[in-house]
Protein backbone atom coordinates (compact mmCIF):
# COMPACT_ATOMS: atom_id res chain seq x y z
CA UNK A 1 0.00 0.00 0.00
CA UNK A 2 1.58 3.40 -1.12
CA UNK A 3 2.32 6.06 2.00
CA UNK A 4 0.09 8.51 2.30
CA UNK A 5 1.29 11.82 2.96
CA UNK A 6 2.67 13.44 5.69
CA UNK A 7 3.39 17.29 6.71
CA UNK A 8 7.19 16.75 7.45
CA UNK A 9 9.37 13.38 7.62
CA UNK A 10 10.06 13.91 10.99
CA UNK A 11 8.77 16.07 13.95
CA UNK A 12 11.12 16.59 16.81
CA UNK A 13 9.21 18.26 19.90
CA UNK A 14 11.26 20.41 22.14
CA UNK A 15 13.82 22.89 21.29
CA UNK A 16 15.97 22.76 24.27
CA UNK A 17 19.87 21.76 23.42
CA UNK A 18 18.98 17.81 23.04
CA UNK A 19 16.30 18.51 20.37
CA UNK A 20 17.86 21.65 18.82
CA UNK A 21 21.01 19.27 17.76
CA UNK A 22 18.64 15.91 17.12
CA UNK A 23 17.07 18.20 14.55
CA UNK A 24 20.17 19.99 12.79
CA UNK A 25 21.61 16.52 12.28
CA UNK A 26 18.63 15.02 10.59
CA UNK A 27 17.81 18.10 8.46
CA UNK A 28 22.04 17.90 7.56
CA UNK A 29 21.17 14.44 6.18
CA UNK A 30 18.35 16.09 4.05
CA UNK A 31 15.54 14.83 6.21
CA UNK A 32 12.19 17.33 5.88
CA UNK A 33 12.01 18.31 9.67
CA UNK A 34 9.35 20.26 11.92
CA UNK A 35 10.89 21.41 14.91
CA UNK A 36 8.80 22.93 17.85
CA UNK A 37 8.55 24.07 21.07
CA UNK A 38 5.74 25.31 24.23
CA UNK A 39 8.01 28.21 25.53
CA UNK A 40 8.14 31.49 23.44
CA UNK A 41 11.41 31.64 23.10
CA UNK A 42 15.25 29.20 24.40
CA UNK A 43 15.48 28.68 27.58
CA UNK A 44 18.05 30.63 29.05
CA UNK A 45 17.96 29.27 33.02
CA UNK A 46 21.24 28.35 34.30
CA UNK A 47 21.60 24.58 33.60
CA UNK A 48 24.69 22.91 31.78
CA UNK A 49 27.62 24.43 31.53
CA UNK A 50 30.48 21.99 31.31
CA UNK A 51 30.94 19.86 28.46
CA UNK A 52 33.38 16.50 28.06
CA UNK A 53 36.00 16.09 25.56
CA UNK A 54 34.05 13.88 23.05
CA UNK A 55 31.46 16.32 23.03
CA UNK A 56 33.19 19.82 22.34
CA UNK A 57 35.25 17.33 19.17
CA UNK A 58 31.61 16.41 18.37
CA UNK A 59 30.29 20.36 18.40
CA UNK A 60 33.95 21.06 16.49
CA UNK A 61 33.15 18.08 13.43
CA UNK A 62 29.45 19.67 13.63
CA UNK A 63 30.95 23.23 12.58
CA UNK A 64 29.71 24.63 15.76
CA UNK A 65 32.88 26.11 17.63
CA UNK A 66 33.69 28.76 15.75
CA UNK A 67 30.42 30.45 16.58
CA UNK A 68 30.51 29.25 20.53
CA UNK A 69 34.35 30.38 20.87
CA UNK A 70 33.04 33.60 21.87
CA UNK A 71 31.15 32.58 24.50
CA UNK A 72 32.86 29.87 25.73
CA UNK A 73 35.75 28.40 28.04
CA UNK A 74 37.75 25.51 26.19
CA UNK A 75 39.89 22.93 27.79
CA UNK A 76 41.32 24.51 31.00
CA UNK A 77 41.79 22.50 34.11
CA UNK A 78 39.23 20.16 36.40
CA UNK A 79 40.14 19.75 40.25
CA UNK A 80 39.35 18.57 43.45
CA UNK A 81 39.23 20.92 46.24
CA UNK A 82 38.63 20.40 49.96
CA UNK A 83 39.23 23.48 51.94
CA UNK A 84 38.83 21.67 55.18
CA UNK A 85 41.86 19.99 54.57
CA UNK A 86 42.98 22.73 52.15
CA UNK A 87 43.51 20.99 49.70
CA UNK A 88 43.04 22.27 46.16
CA UNK A 89 44.52 19.91 43.09
CA UNK A 90 44.34 20.69 39.41
CA UNK A 91 44.19 18.40 36.43
CA UNK A 92 43.97 19.24 32.64
CA UNK A 93 41.29 18.57 30.95
CA UNK A 94 39.83 18.57 26.99
CA UNK A 95 36.11 19.49 27.34
CA UNK A 96 34.24 22.87 27.22
CA UNK A 97 32.38 25.21 29.28
CA UNK A 98 29.83 27.39 28.07
CA UNK A 99 25.99 28.01 28.92
CA UNK A 100 23.63 25.66 27.25
CA UNK A 101 21.69 28.35 26.08
CA UNK A 102 24.70 29.73 24.00
CA UNK A 103 25.28 26.15 22.70
CA UNK A 104 21.11 26.41 21.79
CA UNK A 105 21.12 30.12 20.36
CA UNK A 106 23.59 28.98 17.55
CA UNK A 107 21.50 26.00 16.81
CA UNK A 108 18.75 27.90 16.37
CA UNK A 109 20.63 30.35 13.85
CA UNK A 110 21.71 27.18 12.05
CA UNK A 111 18.39 25.61 11.48
CA UNK A 112 16.36 28.58 10.78
CA UNK A 113 18.82 29.24 7.39
CA UNK A 114 18.07 25.61 6.48
CA UNK A 115 15.37 25.30 3.78
CA UNK A 116 13.85 21.83 4.80
CA UNK A 117 13.40 22.95 8.75
CA UNK A 118 10.39 25.05 10.01
CA UNK A 119 10.63 25.88 13.79
CA UNK A 120 7.61 26.66 15.41
CA UNK A 121 8.34 28.48 19.44
CA UNK A 122 4.68 28.80 21.21
CA UNK A 123 3.45 25.54 19.88
CA UNK A 124 2.76 22.70 22.19
CA UNK A 125 2.21 19.07 21.70
CA UNK A 126 -1.17 17.74 23.42
CA UNK A 127 -2.02 14.71 22.23
CA UNK A 128 -0.11 12.09 20.05
CA UNK A 129 -1.89 8.84 17.72
CA UNK A 130 0.14 6.25 15.79
CA UNK A 131 -0.71 4.48 12.90
CA UNK A 132 0.85 2.19 10.81
CA UNK A 133 2.93 4.48 8.43
CA UNK A 134 2.44 7.83 10.46
CA UNK A 135 2.28 9.47 13.44
CA UNK A 136 -0.33 12.02 13.79
CA UNK A 137 0.20 14.68 16.85
CA UNK A 138 -2.23 17.31 18.09
CA UNK A 139 -0.76 20.72 18.03
CA UNK A 140 -2.08 24.13 20.45
CA UNK A 141 -0.41 27.09 19.00
CA UNK A 142 -2.14 30.76 19.38
CA UNK A 143 -4.18 30.37 16.36
CA UNK A 144 -5.73 27.21 18.55
CA UNK A 145 -5.59 23.29 18.00
CA UNK A 146 -4.45 21.35 14.80
CA UNK A 147 -3.15 18.13 13.78
CA UNK A 148 0.41 17.35 11.64
CA UNK A 149 1.12 14.18 10.57
CA UNK A 150 5.13 12.84 10.55
CA UNK A 151 6.58 9.91 9.66
CA UNK A 152 8.80 9.69 12.71
CA UNK A 153 8.08 11.51 16.11
CA UNK A 154 11.37 12.55 18.30
CA UNK A 155 10.62 13.51 21.90
CA UNK A 156 13.24 15.51 23.41
CA UNK A 157 10.16 17.93 25.56
CA UNK A 158 12.41 17.43 28.59
CA UNK A 159 11.89 15.30 32.14
CA UNK A 160 8.08 16.18 31.95
CA UNK A 161 8.06 15.05 28.36
CA UNK A 162 4.30 14.80 26.98
CA UNK A 163 5.81 12.82 24.25
CA UNK A 164 7.00 10.08 27.33
CA UNK A 165 3.22 10.27 28.72
CA UNK A 166 1.00 9.90 26.07
CA UNK A 167 2.78 7.08 25.11
CA UNK A 168 2.31 5.34 28.34
CA UNK A 169 5.87 5.28 28.88
CA UNK A 170 7.14 3.98 32.88
CA UNK A 171 9.61 6.86 34.22
CA UNK A 172 11.43 4.97 37.40
CA UNK A 173 13.24 5.81 39.75
CA UNK A 174 13.64 8.13 42.61
CA UNK A 175 14.05 11.33 43.41
CA UNK A 176 17.01 12.94 45.77
CA UNK A 177 15.87 15.35 49.46
CA UNK A 178 18.75 17.81 48.13
CA UNK A 179 17.58 20.98 47.11
CA UNK A 180 19.91 22.58 44.87
CA UNK A 181 20.40 26.08 43.63
CA UNK A 182 22.40 26.92 40.05
CA UNK A 183 23.78 30.46 40.57
CA UNK A 184 25.70 32.62 37.94
CA UNK A 185 27.93 35.08 39.71
CA UNK A 186 30.65 37.88 38.53
CA UNK A 187 33.65 37.11 40.52
CA UNK A 188 37.61 36.67 40.62
CA UNK A 189 37.81 33.13 41.51
CA UNK A 190 40.74 32.58 38.52
CA UNK A 191 42.63 35.01 41.00
CA UNK A 192 42.04 32.89 44.01
CA UNK A 193 43.89 30.21 42.02
CA UNK A 194 40.74 28.35 41.38
CA UNK A 195 40.82 25.79 38.65
CA UNK A 196 38.50 26.16 35.93
CA UNK A 197 35.74 23.34 36.82
CA UNK A 198 36.25 21.57 40.56
CA UNK A 199 33.87 20.11 42.55
CA UNK A 200 34.11 21.41 46.10
CA UNK A 201 33.96 17.99 48.74
CA UNK A 202 32.32 19.95 52.17
CA UNK A 203 29.28 18.53 54.06
CA UNK A 204 28.45 21.74 54.63
CA UNK A 205 28.90 23.55 51.70
CA UNK A 206 29.29 21.48 48.79
CA UNK A 207 29.47 22.38 45.71
CA UNK A 208 30.34 22.40 41.61
CA UNK A 209 32.40 25.61 40.74
CA UNK A 210 32.75 26.14 37.12
CA UNK A 211 33.69 29.32 34.85
CA UNK A 212 31.02 30.18 32.56
CA UNK A 213 33.55 32.22 30.05
CA UNK A 214 37.04 34.77 29.83
CA UNK A 215 34.95 37.31 31.12
CA UNK A 216 34.84 36.48 34.79
CA UNK A 217 31.39 34.87 35.14
CA UNK A 218 31.64 31.47 37.17
CA UNK A 219 28.25 28.70 38.10
CA UNK A 220 28.02 27.83 41.76
CA UNK A 221 25.86 24.65 41.71
CA UNK A 222 25.23 24.05 45.32
CA UNK A 223 22.31 23.15 47.99
CA UNK A 224 20.61 21.70 51.11
CA UNK A 225 19.62 18.57 52.47
CA UNK A 226 16.09 20.38 51.99
CA UNK A 227 14.86 20.01 55.27
CA UNK A 228 14.22 23.61 55.92
CA UNK A 229 11.61 26.26 54.63
CA UNK A 230 13.50 28.96 52.63
CA UNK A 231 11.91 32.42 53.21
CA UNK A 232 13.90 34.40 50.56
CA UNK A 233 16.01 32.49 48.06
CA UNK A 234 18.23 35.31 46.92
CA UNK A 235 19.01 36.70 50.25
CA UNK A 236 19.50 32.70 51.59
CA UNK A 237 21.78 31.49 48.49
CA UNK A 238 23.39 35.41 48.87
CA UNK A 239 24.61 34.35 52.48
CA UNK A 240 25.44 30.76 51.68
CA UNK A 241 27.93 31.75 48.72
CA UNK A 242 30.00 34.16 50.77
CA UNK A 243 30.19 31.46 53.28
CA UNK A 244 32.39 29.68 50.69
CA UNK A 245 33.48 32.68 47.64
CA UNK A 246 37.43 32.26 48.98
CA UNK A 247 39.22 35.44 50.50
CA UNK A 248 35.64 37.02 51.70
CA UNK A 249 35.99 38.07 47.82
CA UNK A 250 33.24 40.19 46.69
CA UNK A 251 30.61 38.70 44.00
CA UNK A 252 27.49 39.74 41.92
CA UNK A 253 24.70 37.11 41.72
CA UNK A 254 23.35 37.44 38.21
CA UNK A 255 21.07 34.57 38.45
CA UNK A 256 19.65 32.58 40.78
CA UNK A 257 17.53 28.88 39.52
CA UNK A 258 16.52 26.10 42.44
CA UNK A 259 16.26 22.46 41.14
CA UNK A 260 14.78 19.86 42.69
CA UNK A 261 17.48 16.63 41.07
CA UNK A 262 16.27 13.30 39.82
CA UNK A 263 17.45 9.82 38.65
CA UNK A 264 15.51 8.62 36.85
CA UNK A 265 15.11 6.54 33.06
CA UNK A 266 11.94 5.59 30.51
CA UNK A 267 11.30 1.93 30.70
CA UNK A 268 12.00 2.37 26.71
CA UNK A 269 13.22 5.07 24.24
CA UNK A 270 10.99 3.74 21.33
CA UNK A 271 8.01 2.92 20.76
CA UNK A 272 7.35 2.19 17.03
CA UNK A 273 7.45 5.29 15.08
CA UNK A 274 8.02 7.48 18.32
CA UNK A 275 11.66 8.20 19.56
CA UNK A 276 12.74 9.86 23.33
CA UNK A 277 15.89 11.51 23.62
CA UNK A 278 17.75 13.85 26.20
CA UNK A 279 15.85 14.40 29.39
CA UNK A 280 12.72 12.89 28.82
CA UNK A 281 14.25 9.51 28.45
CA UNK A 282 16.74 10.08 31.41
CA UNK A 283 17.41 12.41 33.87
CA UNK A 284 20.24 12.62 36.31
CA UNK A 285 21.10 15.00 38.55
CA UNK A 286 24.20 17.82 37.68
CA UNK A 287 27.46 16.04 39.50
CA UNK A 288 29.57 15.24 37.28
CA UNK A 289 27.78 17.21 33.86
CA UNK A 290 26.35 13.83 32.74
CA UNK A 291 22.95 14.77 32.21
CA UNK A 292 23.51 16.61 28.87
CA UNK A 293 26.48 15.14 27.98
CA UNK A 294 24.22 11.84 27.59
CA UNK A 295 21.49 13.55 25.95
CA UNK A 296 23.96 14.82 23.45
CA UNK A 297 24.75 11.62 22.41
CA UNK A 298 21.14 10.31 22.24
CA UNK A 299 21.11 12.89 19.50
CA UNK A 300 24.25 12.41 18.04
CA UNK A 301 23.81 8.82 17.66
CA UNK A 302 19.96 9.19 16.88
CA UNK A 303 20.68 11.98 13.91
CA UNK A 304 23.13 9.54 12.19
CA UNK A 305 20.91 6.48 12.30
CA UNK A 306 16.97 7.67 11.76
CA UNK A 307 18.10 9.08 8.62
CA UNK A 308 19.54 5.97 7.66
CA UNK A 309 16.24 3.64 8.92
CA UNK A 310 14.11 6.22 7.40
CA UNK A 311 15.65 5.70 4.13
CA UNK A 312 15.42 1.99 4.00
CA UNK A 313 18.90 1.22 4.28
CA UNK A 314 19.28 0.04 8.18
CA UNK A 315 16.08 -2.23 9.18
CA UNK A 316 14.01 -0.07 12.00
CA UNK A 317 15.20 -2.97 14.33
CA UNK A 318 18.15 -0.97 14.75
CA UNK A 319 15.71 1.87 17.12
CA UNK A 320 15.20 -0.87 19.58
CA UNK A 321 19.20 -1.62 19.88
CA UNK A 322 19.59 1.85 20.01
CA UNK A 323 17.28 2.73 22.69
CA UNK A 324 18.68 -0.69 24.39
CA UNK A 325 22.03 1.07 24.51
CA UNK A 326 21.22 4.10 25.36
CA UNK A 327 19.28 2.90 28.33
CA UNK A 328 21.97 0.53 29.31
CA UNK A 329 24.74 3.38 29.00
CA UNK A 330 22.32 5.77 31.53
CA UNK A 331 21.97 1.99 33.91
CA UNK A 332 24.86 1.15 33.64
CA UNK A 333 27.59 3.73 33.69
CA UNK A 334 26.03 7.22 33.89
CA UNK A 335 23.34 6.90 36.73
CA UNK A 336 25.95 5.21 39.46
CA UNK A 337 28.73 8.08 38.38
CA UNK A 338 26.12 10.44 39.59
CA UNK A 339 25.22 9.15 42.75
CA UNK A 340 29.15 8.45 43.55
CA UNK A 341 30.20 12.34 42.61
CA UNK A 342 27.26 13.01 44.73
CA UNK A 343 28.45 11.41 47.88
CA UNK A 344 32.18 12.17 47.30
CA UNK A 345 30.68 16.13 47.30
CA UNK A 346 28.56 15.58 50.55
CA UNK A 347 30.79 12.94 52.55
CA UNK A 348 30.26 13.65 56.07
CA UNK A 349 32.68 10.87 57.27
CA UNK A 350 36.10 12.98 57.70
CA UNK A 351 37.83 9.83 56.98
CA UNK A 352 36.32 9.02 53.77
CA UNK A 353 36.68 12.57 52.79
CA UNK A 354 40.60 12.15 53.24
CA UNK A 355 40.39 8.67 51.04
CA UNK A 356 38.77 10.70 48.13
CA UNK A 357 41.68 12.97 48.29
CA UNK A 358 44.08 10.52 48.20
CA UNK A 359 42.25 8.57 45.12
CA UNK A 360 42.38 11.73 43.05
CA UNK A 361 46.27 12.40 44.10
CA UNK A 362 46.95 8.67 43.11
CA UNK A 363 44.87 8.95 39.92
CA UNK A 364 46.35 12.92 39.51
CA UNK A 365 49.66 11.42 39.72
CA UNK A 366 49.67 8.67 37.06
CA UNK A 367 48.43 8.70 33.90
CA UNK A 368 45.65 6.95 34.90
CA UNK A 369 43.37 9.81 35.42
CA UNK A 370 43.49 11.31 31.63
CA UNK A 371 42.87 7.44 30.63
CA UNK A 372 39.93 7.20 33.06
CA UNK A 373 38.25 10.40 31.61
CA UNK A 374 39.35 9.04 28.13
CA UNK A 375 37.17 5.90 28.56
CA UNK A 376 34.54 7.22 30.69
CA UNK A 377 34.24 9.99 28.29
CA UNK A 378 34.28 7.32 25.38
CA UNK A 379 31.40 5.33 27.53
CA UNK A 380 28.71 7.66 26.67
CA UNK A 381 29.05 7.00 23.03
CA UNK A 382 28.67 3.29 22.72
CA UNK A 383 27.66 1.40 20.08
CA UNK A 384 26.27 4.10 17.49
CA UNK A 385 24.79 1.43 15.25
CA UNK A 386 25.86 2.60 12.18
CA UNK A 387 28.90 1.27 9.80
CA UNK A 388 32.10 3.49 10.09
CA UNK A 389 30.20 6.39 12.44
CA UNK A 390 32.21 9.51 12.14
CA UNK A 391 31.90 9.56 16.46
CA UNK A 392 34.34 6.53 16.75
CA UNK A 393 36.91 7.90 14.10
C1 LIG B 1 21.50 23.14 37.75
C2 LIG B 1 21.79 22.23 36.59
C3 LIG B 1 23.07 22.16 36.07
C4 LIG B 1 23.35 21.27 35.04
N1 LIG B 1 24.63 21.21 34.58
C5 LIG B 1 24.94 20.31 33.62
C6 LIG B 1 26.27 20.27 33.08
O1 LIG B 1 27.14 21.09 33.46
N2 LIG B 1 26.55 19.36 32.11
C7 LIG B 1 25.58 18.49 31.65
O2 LIG B 1 25.91 17.64 30.79
N3 LIG B 1 24.30 18.54 32.10
C8 LIG B 1 23.96 19.43 33.06
N4 LIG B 1 22.65 19.55 33.47
C9 LIG B 1 21.58 18.77 32.79
C10 LIG B 1 21.04 19.51 31.54
O3 LIG B 1 20.67 20.82 31.86
C11 LIG B 1 19.86 18.76 30.95
O4 LIG B 1 20.25 17.40 30.77
C12 LIG B 1 19.43 19.37 29.60
O5 LIG B 1 18.78 20.60 29.76
C13 LIG B 1 18.46 18.42 28.87
O6 LIG B 1 18.15 18.98 27.62
P1 LIG B 1 16.85 18.55 26.82
O7 LIG B 1 16.92 19.26 25.53
O8 LIG B 1 16.72 17.06 26.85
O9 LIG B 1 15.62 19.06 27.72
P2 LIG B 1 15.22 20.57 28.10
O10 LIG B 1 16.41 21.44 28.15
O11 LIG B 1 14.38 20.45 29.32
O12 LIG B 1 14.32 21.05 26.88
C14 LIG B 1 13.02 20.53 26.65
C15 LIG B 1 12.26 21.51 25.77
O13 LIG B 1 10.98 20.91 25.46
C16 LIG B 1 9.99 21.90 25.51
N5 LIG B 1 8.71 21.25 25.77
C17 LIG B 1 8.29 20.65 26.90
N6 LIG B 1 7.06 20.14 26.76
C18 LIG B 1 6.68 20.41 25.47
C19 LIG B 1 5.51 20.14 24.71
N7 LIG B 1 4.47 19.46 25.22
N8 LIG B 1 5.44 20.57 23.43
C20 LIG B 1 6.49 21.27 22.89
N9 LIG B 1 7.62 21.55 23.57
C21 LIG B 1 7.72 21.13 24.85
C22 LIG B 1 10.44 22.83 26.63
O14 LIG B 1 9.87 24.13 26.49
C23 LIG B 1 11.95 22.84 26.46
O15 LIG B 1 12.41 23.90 25.64
C24 LIG B 1 22.33 20.44 34.50
C25 LIG B 1 21.03 20.52 35.01
C26 LIG B 1 20.76 21.41 36.04
C27 LIG B 1 19.34 21.47 36.56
Amino acid sequence: MPHMMVDAEVLVCGAGPVGLTCAFLLAEAGMAVALIDAAEAVDTSPRAAFHHGPTARALEQLGLMEDLAENAFIGGQTGHWAPEFDYLRKIRFDGIMVGQDAICDVLVQRLRAMPNVSLAMATELTALRQESDRVVVQLRDAGGERSLTCRWLVGADGARSAVRRTCGIAFDGHTWADRVYAANIACDLAGQGLADAQFRADPRNWAVVVRLDRHGNWRVAFGDDGSEAVADEIAGATARLAEFIPGGLPFDLLQLSPYRTHQRAASTMRQDRVLLIGDAAHISAPWGGLGLTMGFWDAFVLGDLLPEVAAGRIAPGALDAFSQERLRIFNEIVSPAVSENRRILQERDPARRREDIARFDALADSSEMQKAFGEMSRAFIGDPLVENSRWLA
